[in-house]
């Protein structure tokens, strides 16, 4: 297994996502973690619960399902291991992991710098829901790290930032961005969900907190929503606090398939990091596609700092089709192994129009004034094999 102190660390292996941080024995000596479907945890006696409340329980226990559960934690201990922190923290969803990590964190008064093409429900909360709170923030280029230290403030609490976004994947310079945090005293959040910690692990750089949406790689199937925070153990532990308070828990039986998806996650990276660099290749040679993002193609902006920092690019591919929206979307209705939905990362592909899902409700020259090219296409491979992918885009696309 890989020695999480190396730095840079080794890349993680399919043992490390088997074994990492798994308890050796487990409850009626099953081999997964067993689902402990409770909402409460029962003590023997009054003197019990004043052990417990004193920090002198024998064993590691839990009180009520809102502060925490033993399937949750294993998961929890999982995470942390393969990403290289102290601790980490399981949410209901990425939102959840996002939200509450940030309100940890600051307070009414303080500013946050937040990079310009994250996710769009983050930037929604910092912009809307934050401000109503009296917490300000400024928007600079994921890329830009001298335009992200311009907008720090001696108010500034916090840099929120994402690599790769989402849909162009621009990969955010970690380490220049960790340093950056500490000479100005402010805390950095990394979300990672692009990356997993197979591709990227941004604590490694001196990142304060990572943060993903589970839901996509680490899940990996489809079929359930979580979130998850990772850092060291104090920032997690004040993240685990609210948590209890806002009540965003991830439910016992979604962290049993998170716990599942996380043992293939080494097998189904490696499958997606090949078809996504397969798919990237023959999009980019293809007279119909203007235009192709990728962070392991060479044409990338980001391609020197991906080298550096990831050791796999993932499965999504963004591609802009020539003929704008129209075009666009008939390349998406003739594909027949990816569904149209929203959302990456599990085994099976998915694509979509970003002008026609995720920004309908703007104007095209809204869109572009936010750089979504009406052409453009989010292609997430899935663990299929790389030449029915490609023979696919080429029917679709002649
Ligand atoms: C999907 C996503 C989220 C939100 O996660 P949910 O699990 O859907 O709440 C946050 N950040 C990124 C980069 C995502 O792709």
């Amino acid at each position: 297994m890989s020695d999480p102190n190396e730095f840079p660390p080794a890349p993680l292996t399919s043992t490390d996502a088997v074994h990492a941080g798994d308890a050796r024995a487990k409850p009626y000596d099953a081999v997964p973690t067993p689902v402990v479907q409770t909402s409460t945890f029962t003590f023997e006696s009054s003197a019990a619960i004043a052990r417990f409340t004193n920090g002198e329980s024998a064993e590691e226990r839990e009180e009520y399902g809102r502060y925490g559960n033993p399937t949750v934690r294993a998961v929890e201990k999982r995470l942390a291991k393969l990403e290289g922190t102290e601790d980490a923290i399981l949410f209901s969803s990425g939102m959840a992991a996002m939200t509450t990590a940030i309100l940890a964190l600051v307070r009414g008064g303080q500013h946050i710098v937040y990079v310009r093409d994250g996710y769009r429900m983050t930037r929604e909360f910092v912009e809307g829901t934050l401000a109503r709170f009296g917490v300000s923030a400024d928007l600079a280029s994921a890329r830009d790290l001298g335009a992200i230290e311009r907008a720090i403030r001696p108010e500034t609490r916090l840099i929120v930032s994402e690599s790769p976004t989402n849909p162009y994947l621009s990969c955010v310079d970690l380490e220049g961005l960790a340093q950056l945090g500490q000479k100005k005293r402010v805390k950095t959040l990394v979300d990672a969900t692009f990356a997993t910690p197979f591709n990227c692990r941004p604590a490694a750089f001196g990142i304060d907190l990572v943060v993903h949406s589970v839901t996509k790689y680490i899940g990996g199937h489809n079929d359930v929503l979580a979130g998850a925070v990772c850092g060291r153990a104090g920032l997690v532990s004040i993240t685990r606090d609210l948590r209890g308070v806002l009540g965003s828990v991830c439910d016992p039986h979604a962290a049993s398939l998170v716990e599942r998806g996380i043992k293939t996650l080494g097998l189904r990276i490696a499958k997606q990091n090949a078809n996504g660099l397969a798919v990237a290749r023959f999009l980019s040679e293809h007279p119909r596609v203007e235009r192709v993002y990728y962070p392991g193609l060479p044409s990338h902006p980001d391609y020197a700092v991906a080298q550096r920092q990831m050791t796999g690019f993932g499965g999504v591919v963004s591609f802009v089709v020539r003929g704008g929206l129209e075009a666009g979307a008939s390349v998406v209705d003739r594909l027949r192994i990816p569904r149209i939905a929203p959302s990456f990362g599990g085994v099976e592909a998915l694509v979509e129009q970003p002008a026609v899902m995720s920004f309908y409700a703007m104007t095209s020259d809204e869109r572009a004034a936010i750089g979504i090219a009406d052409g453009l296409v989010r292609f997430s491979c899935g663990i299929e094999e790389a030449e029915d992918l490609l023979a696919d885009l080429d029917r679709a696309l002649s």
